[in-house]
């Protein structure tokens, strides 16, 4: 079936963004955006194909100093093609707004683009052949910090096999660009406790943007 829709709603979306920013938000930067989208089209590059509803392109401001990066769609996020919509979703939106910022800010992405079978982990095959769009996206949007949201989406973006527990909280770099790890939202639904460190680890992510604007 032609995945022409879904591409179109995904530039909607994206162009709805941009209409947020005023005309100065539309810019070289989100051209590349939906080139980078067309370039993906009806992806069959990885098994994850397969058993997907949408392909979950990634969400948000196109010219966006905090980036979210978490592992891969859920079934809500694959039912509406958008990352982190469910429960774990409003809970990264209230992160966002104890950040003083709004979810239309910040750039919203996953490892994998499809959602896998049973919510498992992508696979280092299937990670490895989705992560190179990531890649583009991140050099488009070029923010100053990217969140991992988790140990899958830290393992694969920084090449760690450190766990979450140890990372988080900590520094690290990705291309020149300033990555925090925290735990992922859907760990926080399990384990409120652990909303704890993650609010510490935001707040370092909000005072290095608030110092360096
Ligand atoms: S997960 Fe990525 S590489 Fe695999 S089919 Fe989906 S878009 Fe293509």
């Amino acid at each position: 079936m032609s995945e022409l829709p879904k591409i179109i709603q995904d530039l909607k979306r994206n162009l709805k963004y941009q209409q947020k920013l005023g005309m100065k938000g539309v810019t070289k930067t989100s051209n590349t955006l939906e080139q980078i989208r067309a370039e993906i089209g009806d992806c069959k590059r990885c098994p994850l194909c397969e058993g997907r509803k949408n392909i979950v392109f990634g969400v948000g401001n196109p010219n966006a100093e905090l980036m979210f990066v978490g592992e891969a769609p859920g079934r809500d996020e694959d039912a509406q093609g958008e990352p982190f919509v469910g429960r774990a979703g409003q809970l990264l939106n209230n992160i966002i707004k104890a950040m003083e910022m709004e979810r239309s800010d910040v750039y919203i992405a996953n490892i994998a683009k499809c959602r896998p079978p049973e919510n498992r982990a992508p696979l280092p095959n299937e990670a490895a052949t989705c992560i190179p769009f990531l890649h583009q996206q991140i050099e488009t949007i070029k923010p100053k910090v990217i969140v991992c949201l988790g140990s899958v989406a830290t393992k694969y973006l920084l090449e760690t096999e450190r766990s979450i527990s140890t990372s988080r909280g900590q520094w690290f770099e990705f291309k020149g660009i300033k990555v925090m790890p925290t735990y992922h939202p859907a760990y926080l639904l399990r384990n409120p406790d652990a909303k704890k460190p993650v609010w510490e680890d935001m707040q370092k992510v909000r005072d290095y943007l608030k110092s360096n604007i």
